[in-house]
């Protein structure tokens, strides 16, 4: 089996999982490549929003104004071009053909963190009902891929979503804060308390999801550090 596998492979290499034309190396085909963006310095040392090119690093005037619920957060990429295509393969149709890409971007954006010593990695969570209608938790997969390359343990249970929200999508920046207030909880403190961890989730749009997970976290007496695949900036 492994040896027709590789024969086949030979003869016929994959094709890249965005585009389906070019042929795949490293992950996606050299077109597609071309349009990853990796989010660079300088950006917001406190929540990572990237600034356009040559000016000095600062706090932005979101975090200047008030104080994140997180201690830092970080994405790898600007969500467009394939890493969108990727991300978005794998989120809605489970298509785990993009997962070394996925891999990339998130290792990628742990490095950005510039941290270590976490304890535990915590998925932002999905509603027990939204979990049924997709069958996974996006969240969870990432999370589970970094722990893999990383050994940090991955607490899918410090958080739950008790509320069930319409999907962030659709709602514009206001409605998103109110969309997801109160909608986490921890229960069992004892999981979380003096602990520094990881949030992880797939993509950030408003931040309004993970500020929202980073405060229950916080209020349940962690140290919050978030990190997603993607930024919408
Ligand atoms: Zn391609
Ligand atoms: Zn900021």
């Amino acid at each position: 089996m492994g040896v027709v596998h590789r024969m086949f492979e030979l003869l016929f290499p994959p094709l890249c999982p965005v585009c389906r034309e070019g042929l795949a190396d490293d992950g996606l085909c050299a077109e597609c490549v071309k349009t990853i963006r990796w989010i660079e310095r300088p950006f917001c040392p406190v929540c990572g929003i990237p600034f356009s090119a040559g000016t000095e690093e600062h706090r932005c005037a979101e975090c200047i104004k008030k104080r994140q619920p997180f201690e830092k957060a970080r994405s790898a990429i600007y969500y467009e071009g394939a890493g969108l295509k990727a991300i978005r393969r794998f989120k809605y149709r489970y298509d785990m053909t993009v997962e070394d890409s996925l891999q990339r971007f998130i290792t990628y954006g742990l490095a950005l963190l510039d941290t270590e010593g976490f304890d535990i990695m915590v998925p932002v969570p999905l509603h027990p009902k939204r979990l049924r209608e997709r069958g996974f938790n996006q969240a969870l997969l990432i999370a589970r891929m970094l722990s893999r390359h990383t050994g940090i343990r991955v607490e899918p249970q410090a958080l739950r979503r008790v509320k069930y929200t319409s999907p962030q999508v659709a709602l514009e920046e206001k409605e998103r804060l109110v969309n997801v207030r109160d909608a986490f909880m921890v229960e069992d403190e004892g999981l979380v308390r003096n602990k520094k961890v990881l949030l992880v989730d797939d993509v950030m749009t408003t931040g309004a999801t993970i500020r929202e997970c980073a405060r229950t976290l916080k209020r349940a007496g962690a140290r919050v550090y978030a990190l997603t695949l993607a930024r919408v900036v």
